[in-house]
């Protein structure tokens, strides 16, 4: 089993923000801190994990695609008003296998970070993060665990960033012992 996980973002674009102490953090800073921090915690003996990332987007999928993943974990933030809280797992639409494995990293991220389950997102091939869930030949999910824009606090992003990377490796782990 061979897991591509895909830092969302890039140093072109660095997605949503948050300002906090005065300093603006933004998404990207986030994914990578998150991708990087999944391979110290993670102990797989049966799991090939593949870190990946790229600014220029232009052949993402055809990239993402020459890895031969079986599966796809796109890592992201959601943002909206600076209120909205929760979280929510995307999933291509017509994947049946996307879905459950949605619903599978949607119950770890809800048991763990204990924020409103906004529930999962069947998404288009033309809806955000549709290309990358609709296009690539792996079973696909993209993660948004919590709203970085309603963040308050130093101590309350790096309380819920510690339970988003331990959530990923748990879903590591169940992927390590489950057959999709
Ligand atoms: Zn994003």
């Amino acid at each position: 089993m061979r897991v591509i996980l895909l830092s969302g973002h890039n140093f072109v674009s660095k997605g949503c923000q948050a300002k906090l102490d005065g300093e603006t953090i933004n998404e990207w800073d986030l994914t990578n801190w998150l991708v990087a921090e999944v391979f110290k915690r993670e102990r797989l003996m049966k799991v090939d994990l593949v870190a990946k990332a790229r600014n220029d987007y232009n052949d993402l999928v055809t990239e993402v695609n020459s890895l031969n993943g079986d599966v796809l974990i796109s890592c992201h933030f959601n943002a909206a008003n600076g209120i909205a809280q929760g979280t929510e797992v995307l999933h291509a639409a017509s994947s049946i296998k996307g879905k459950k494995l949605a619903g599978v990293a949607q119950n770890i991220f809800l048991k763990n970070l204990k924020l409103r389950d906004r529930g999962l997102c069947p998404t288009l091939p033309g809806e955000r993060g549709g290309s990358i869930l609709n296009k690539t030949k792996q079973v696909a999910i993209l993660l948004e665990p919590f709203f970085l824009d309603s963040i308050t606090s130093f101590e309350e992003l790096l309380d819920l960033m510690n339970k988003t990377a331990d959530s990923i490796v748990e879903l590591l782990e169940y992927l390590e012992k489950n057959e999709l």
